[in-house]
């Protein structure tokens, strides 16, 4: 705390007080010591005057010591606290971006696994038709089925295919399930 006494201006509370040089008076004394103010013009004459001055103001300064300690200490507390929550708030938003990137990469990632399920799905399929005693006849693609698939579907009937929709909605909601 940087906390040092000045002697203000009495009448204006300015700290630019200056000592008057002393010069010789047109009568041949000399000038008596005295405190002028820079800012209001206000002179103070005397040694006595100005020692009297400068002990009150010090003497009022002292005893407000623990006051402005107090309000030093306050002021310390509050930029302290506010620090804090603005660290808090900075390490918040750090952690929601990096929730947000995971749960994007997580998204991706279980993007990527339908993708391949669906990609083996087909394969196994193809080779299953492939070995099939009697190749030239599609089979219906939904799993349980082993009727001839329509020439322009890869299911026998409209039946087949609402099941393996929803079969792959059920399969994409368990995965869904897992991942979470
Ligand atoms: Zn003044
Ligand atoms: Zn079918």
């Amino acid at each position: 705390m940087n906390d040092r006494f000045t002697m203000r201006c009495p009448k204006c509370l300015s700290t630019g007080l200056e000592r008057l040089p002393e010069r010789v008076t047109n009568w041949g004394g000399l000038d008596i010591f005295a405190l002028k103010c820079r800012n209001c013009g206000k002179v103070l004459y005397g040694d006595k005057v100005c020692q009297e001055e400068y002990d009150s103001q010090y003497d009022v300064w002292r005893k407000d010591a623990p006051t402005r300690r107090k309000a030093a200490e306050e002021a310390g507390r509050k930029r302290a606290a506010e620090a804090e929550i603005t660290r808090r708030a900075a390490q918040a938003e750090r952690d929601r971006r990096a929730r947000k990137r995971r749960e994007q990469e997580e998204e991706r990632q279980r993007k990527e696994r339908d993708n391949r399920a669906w990609v083996e799905l087909n394969r196994r399929k193809q080779v299953e038709r492939v070995v099939e005693p009697v190749p030239e006849v599609r089979i219906c693609a939904w799993k349980d089925c082993d009727e001839p698939a329509r020439s322009t579907s890869l299911y026998c009937s409209r039946n087949c295919s609402n099941k393996n929709a929803r079969w792959r909605h059920k399969v994409r909601q368990q995965s869904d399930t897992v991942a979470a």
